[in-house]
């Protein structure tokens, strides 16, 4: 039982102290609401007083210009008001919020157990990993409910309407495709032979996306990789650096080790030199090349061939960026096809998807009851 009345209003953390995009703390207390309004400087005038449970509210919160934050009135089961803070990931950030709430009379306090459900509690540990706003506002739904609320409306349709329920799971399954890449990111590999301007290009890509928190550059044996981001969505870009001596590429072993690299990658990008005429070796690429993404690179330089010739391919220059915009574009579509619109349910672990199946595989074999049994989980 939370006694409030003695300790006043509280702040916590709730996100795991790690490196991500996004913090999240939790203010209660009797006067939890009343000292956040008051410290909260509004992007528009109305107080957050007066906003509606649930809605998010833009502002910012600290000494001097503060943070950036977004606030949202919580109200929980049994009627008490608390308010959930969004802040920026980094420790100053957090210190920043905190601090303000500590001056105004809050007491910091670690989270208290059963302030959260299991599928919440994993939503703000991945969301404290999260690489990019666009993958934090995701699991930010999902910590707020949007996954355990999709699974209570399957729940509802399995006792009358089958078909939608299965429907539903589908969907939920589907988009597991995409949760389960939250965190991790997708591989994308850049093949062709040397000097085409792999290495440029995967350089240029990376300092493009500025919305990465951490990029890291890496080497793994015998693959450079670069964390960044295609619109939003963390990429591990892998350049096959150790396929760039020439002799070793030019052997049909080095290309053939290019080909399995390739086929373990969500995606390869073939990057080919408009600036010089296709060789033999291009067009073993480009036959070997299924599904992936053609860029015809060195743009600014005069062509020797016309981009026309080969269907989809995007033609740039690394050196000078031109059209990165659209390979990021055509690569980021190439990843995500179908992105979850806003509030959607996301699964975003394997335990959540194996769930998933269970329930589906259970409800197809009659089991109706064993179906909700397993879904249970999800309302913790
Ligand atoms: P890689 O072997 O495929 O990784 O190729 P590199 O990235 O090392 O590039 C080979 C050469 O092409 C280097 O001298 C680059 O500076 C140059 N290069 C790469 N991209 C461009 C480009 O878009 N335009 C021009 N003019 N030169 C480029």
């Amino acid at each position: 039982m939370r006694d409030e009345e003695a300790t006043g209003t509280q702040v916590c953390v709730l996100t795991p102290e790690a490196r991500g995009a996004v913090a999240v703390l939790r203010v209660w207390g009797p006067s939890a609401l009343t000292l956040v309004a008051k410290l909260f400087r509004p992007a528009r005038r109305r107080s957050l007083a007066t906003t509606p449970p649930g809605r998010p509210r833009l502002g910012r919160l600290g000494a001097g210009l503060g943070d950036e934050v977004v606030a949202v009135v919580v109200s929980d089961a049994v009627g008490s008001v608390e308010v959930e803070i969004h802040c920026h990931g980094g420790a100053a950030a957090v210190d920043l919020v905190i601090e303000a709430l500590e001056t105004g009379g809050a007491k910091r306090n670690l989270p208290i157990a059963g302030m959260r459900n299991t599928l919440e509690t994993e939503a703000y540990d991945e969301l404290a990993r999260a690489p990019t706003l666009r993958v934090a506002e995701i699991l930010l739904e999902q910590a707020q409910g949007a996954l355990s609320r999709e699974v209570a409306e399957i729940v509802r349709l399995i006792g009358f309407d089958q078909r939608n329920a299965f429907a539903c799971l589908d969907l939920l399954i589907e988009r597991a495709r995409i949760g389960l890449r939250l965190v991790g990111g997708w591989s994308v590999v850049l093949a062709g032979r040397p000097n085409v301007g792999k290495s440029r290009l995967l350089n240029t890509l990376a300092g493009y996306a500025r919305s990465i928190v951490d990029p890291r550059p890496g080497t793994t044996r015998d693959v450079v990789t670069m964390r960044t981001a295609f619109d939003g969505w963390p990429v591990e870009l892998a350049d096959t650096a150790g396929l760039r001596d020439a002799e070793e590429a030019l052997e049909s072993a080095g290309i053939r080790l290019a080909r399995e690299r390739q086929a373990a990658a969500d995606l390869t990008i073939l990057v080919l030199d408009r600036s010089e005429p296709l060789t033999a070796f291009d067009w073993d690429y480009l036959v070997g090349l299924r599904g992936g993404l053609v860029v015809a690179n060195k743009a600014d330089l005069p062509a020797a061939w016309d981009v026309d010739e080969l269907e989809d391919a995007v033609l740039v220059s690394a050196e000078r960026g031109d059209g990165l915009d659209r390979l990021v574009e055509v690569a980021a579509k190439r990843l995500v096809e179908e992105p979850s619109g806003p509030g959607e349910g996301v699964p975003f672990r394997a335990t959540h998807l194996r769930r998933l199946e269970e329930a589906r595989g259970a409800l197809k074999a009659g089991d109706a009851r064993g179906a909700l049994k397993v879904l249970a989980w999800f309302s913790g």
